[in-house]
């Protein structure tokens, strides 16, 4: 496994790559890798021939009192994660490296980031768009692969990369959990046990919220609210919001119909999670996407 963190390293690997007739694929990571990552890796890997995993703690996309200083890093685990993954490229580069000046040019979409996450964290897909827009174009042309737990992200990306002309296919990846349900996340390193537990609280209330749906419940505000009042019944988890969207566009659905996003963030403790289901409704019937379990077994 090649492992860099000087830009044109990369750039001359990726370049190297396609001109020995490889499809490149990237992820991007914050590392602290999981089996969420994971799965994102080895989706990679079956649609391409040469996988980089990048691993950055990106400052620009944290705001003043968030958990940046406290991000937990084991760049060590990580690397030898993706070696036993089969990742061809490791891409660790230090602020410096990806911001050797402050940028005066960074890269906004707007409309998708106004709320959702977007109004708690007003600074943090501008952050996330620009480095991921650093990454494509150090990278190259690619396949990307995301999370869809990051469901607000990847409609951003995705539309970044359409509008922009990138020349990189965005792809969504399943939600990966954890056996009982929690979605796997960096930040669950936070939690303490009774935090822990009361978190099972999110995916419970979307799996609610699914199953209603496939029973017949077709009104996103009474949806909400029963999400809503299933979250409040745990007093360990404040609820941020609840929000039933179109899950491309995000926008607001009067009547539930096509892909269905039903999404929420809560602080449990100090720690912020976030989580979804995306819901299917068309001829063929309903179907609800709450991920996979365990997705991946260990090599
Ligand atoms: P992060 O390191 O948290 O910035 O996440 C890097 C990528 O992994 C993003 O595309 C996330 O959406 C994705 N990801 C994080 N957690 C999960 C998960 N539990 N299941 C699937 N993808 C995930």
């Amino acid at each position: 496994m090649f492992h860099v963190d000087r830009i044109a390293d990369l750039r001359a690997a990726c370049d190297g790559a396609r001109a020995d007739g490889r499809r490149v694929a990237v992820v991007p990571t914050m590392g602290f890798l999981h089996d969420g990552h994971r799965s994102l890796m080895r989706a990679a890997r079956a649609a391409a021939d040469y996988v980089v995993v990048t691993i950055f703690v990106n400052p620009l996309q944290f705001g003043a009192n968030e958990d940046l200083d406290r991000y937990p890093r084991d760049l060590a685990g990580d690397l030898a994660l993706c070696e036993a993954e089969g990742i061809d490229c490791v891409f660790s580069p230090s602020v410096a490296e990806m911001y050797p000046r402050s940028p005066l040019t960074t890269v906004h979409v707007a409309e998708l980031t106004d709320d959702l996450c977007g109004a708690a964290r007003p600074t943090h897909f501008d952050g996330v768009t620009t480095v991921v827009a650093k990454l494509f174009a150090i990278v190259g042309p690619c396949a990307a692969f995301f999370g869809r737990k990051d469901a607000q992200q990847l409609a951003v990306v995705t539309r970044m990369a359409d509008d922009l002309n990138l020349p990189v296919e965005v792809v969504g990846c399943p939600i990966v959990r954890e056996a009982d349900g929690l979605a796997m996340s960096s930040r669950n390193a936070y939690l303490a046990a009774e935090d822990r537990t009361a978190a099972l609280v999110l995916s419970r209330a979307l799996r609610g919220a699914a199953d209603a749906i496939i029973a017949g419940a077709r009104d996103p505000r009474a949806l909400e609210r029963a999400v809503a009042t299933t979250v409040g019944a745990e007093p360990r988890v404040a609820l941020e919001y609840v929000e039933v969207r179109d899950a491309h566009e995000l926008s607001r659905m009067v009547v539930l119909d096509g892909s269905v996003l039903i999404a929420i963030a809560a602080r449990v403790g100090a720690t912020r999670l976030i989580d979804n289901v995306v819901v299917r409704i068309d001829d063929a019937g309903v179907t609800a996407d709450l991920g996979v379990v365990a997705a991946v077994e260990r090599p």
